[in-house]
């Protein structure tokens, strides 16, 4: 199946822009497509903004930031209250394609990736 052209257009975002800046609902759509086929993940991904006023927090009141993810065998959903950006999706794709890894880990790997993307030697 030939690759999409949204998807080589993600590719360039990725290879030429910093993993840090803030992508648009429909980039962070398409980088997640690109991320999920890169990872090799089995679920469906999903890309759902949310208001903070959705997130409660610690102290037991609404209006919390939050970036996460929630899946099953069939369907991984990122939520979001904020642009998400590569390195956001990179991470919460991570902790998907390995289940069983600690925050700590996801962290390591997920810089891994982004120092990767960053080397001019990465294309
Ligand atoms: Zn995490």
């Amino acid at each position: 199946m030939p690759e999409p052209e949204s998807l080589q257009y993600v590719h360039t975002v990725i290879s030429y822009r910093a993993p840090f800046h803030p992508l648009t609902d429909h980039q962070a759509q398409e980088a997640a497509r690109y991320w999920r086929r890169r990872f090799s993940i089995a679920q469906h991904v999903v890309v759902e903004r949310i208001s903070r006023f959705q997130v409660t927090g610690e102290d037991g009141h609404p209006g919390w930031p939050l970036i996460g993810v929630v899946y099953d065998t069939d369907l991984a959903t990122i939520y979001h209250t904020r642009a998400l950006t590569v390195e956001d999706i990179v991470h919460e794709l991570l902790h998907v394609q390995n289940p069983s890894w600690s925050e700590s880990e996801v962290v390591h790997a997920t810089g891994w990736v982004v120092r990767s993307l960053k080397s001019p030697l990465s294309g």
